[in-house]
């Protein structure tokens, strides 16, 4: 069979390979046993995995293939983050994190090559959007660093490029795997999805496979976050605080998280601590304060370690729970915000922006 005709058996979650191996007339209980060569082990190889029937290995040779994105750059930061450029197909690469820390490692990894959502801040964004990553490019994301670091990866994020709210389809069984104990086995608090505040598919997410939830939140009213987050033009915050706690009822941990870029100037000011309180007392949410990772072209500044300081002491006065992201692998272009992969932008966006100070003043 042609290569590209098999199926690629990292596209399939535990429900996927039971249907099909039954359809090959084989038990669904080999649908186990290729999980955790697959996932548990990182095996790539049939021939090597020893307790399945020679005969059995070779039917899958020639009906399935095991094929992860081809790795492209490998760079290492000061830090010990680590950043592959994935080639997903002949005109995209996408990135994949790294961060290792005390107690835990953590791969960030990537949901689209590009993003259609175009937050003012964000490079992924500057890219334009050209497709949906599928299963095997997203969990492939996972296997290959899985393979390639000794330390354990005990979270994930998906926090790379792109909006994994708008790819549920191909999203869902990945996460499933990350979570399936015959594949990673990871808890469902420490797979964390981010999303810039897509609402309905909240619900899904929600309905579906709950996992912990990031909400790139980075204003605290309607006029601000329009201009910053424009699906926020879409779906206001009051429909957003509702969307969160609607999936703080089944969600693993039992807060949101808040992610909120400090931009010098224009979301950093005392007066917007105190509107994102009272926006606060509507859900139960902790902040994680990013400091902004600047990139060429970007129009914006990092807020000073002051005014970071002063703006997390106003939240944390109120009672709020406040962290602020140590930035990661900035050397490399690994920061939030900061991945750009090789997209082949097929939305054609404007280039030319009006900086959003000039909009304000
Ligand atoms: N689309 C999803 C997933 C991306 S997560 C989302 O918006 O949540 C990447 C996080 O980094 C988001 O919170 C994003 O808003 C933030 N970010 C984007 N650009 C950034 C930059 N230049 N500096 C710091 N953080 C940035």
């Amino acid at each position: 069979m042609n290569e590209a005709l098999k199926q690629n058996l990292l596209d399939l979650d535990a429900a996927g390979l039971r249907r099909f191996f039954e359809e090959q007339g084989e038990k669904p209980f080999r649908a186990r046993q290729l999980l955790r060569w697959v996932h548990h082990s990182g095996e790539g190889e049939f021939a090597r995995m020893s307790d399945i029937a020679k005969p059995l290995r070779e039917k899958l040779g020639r009906l399935a293939r095991i094929e992860a994105p081809r790795i492209v750059g490998d760079t290492l930061a000061a830090d010990g983050t680590r950043k592959w450029l994935l080639k997903v197909d002949a005109g995209n690469a996408v990135e994949a994190v790294f961060i290792p820390e005390m107690n835990r490692a953590t791969l960030c990894v990537s949901s689209q090559a590009g993003c259609v959502l175009d937050c003012a801040f964000c490079s992924t964004g500057r890219q334009g959007f050209n497709r949906n990553l599928s299963t095997a490019e997203i969990i492939g994301q996972l296997w290959l660093a899985r393979r390639l670091v000794e330390t354990r990866i005990t979270n994930v994020v998906m926090m790379g490029m792109g909006e994994p709210l708008l790819n549920l389809d191909h999203l869902i069984p990945a996460l499933r795997l990350m979570l399936d104990d015959n594949a990673y086995g990871l808890s469902r608090r420490r797979v964390t999805v981010s999303t810039a505040g897509v609402v309905p598919q909240m619900d899904r997410l929600r309905d579906e496979c709950p996992v912990a939830l990031a909400v790139s939140l980075h204003a605290p009213n309607d006029e601000l976050r329009d201009r910053l987050v424009p699906v926020n033009r879409k779906y206001p915050l009051r429909e957003l605080i509702a969307a969160c706690n609607r999936y703080l009822e089944k969600a693993p941990r039992d807060f949101i998280t808040f992610e909120y870029v400090m931009l010098d100037g224009v979301n950093d000011a005392d007066a917007q601590a105190r509107e994102l309180v009272q926006l606060a007392s509507r859900i139960r949410c902790k902040f994680n304060l990013i400091p902004f990772n600047p990139f060429p072209g970007s129009g914006f500044e990092r807020s000073s370690d002051e005014r970071i300081r002063g703006f997390a002491g106003i939240l944390q006065r109120a009672g709020l729970t406040v962290t602020v992201r140590k930035t990661r692998g900035d050397d490399i272009a690994a920061a939030c915000g900061q991945l750009a992969g090789d997209v082949a932008d097929r939305t054609r966006r404007s280039r030319a922006r009006v900086p959003i100070k000039e909009i304000h003043a």
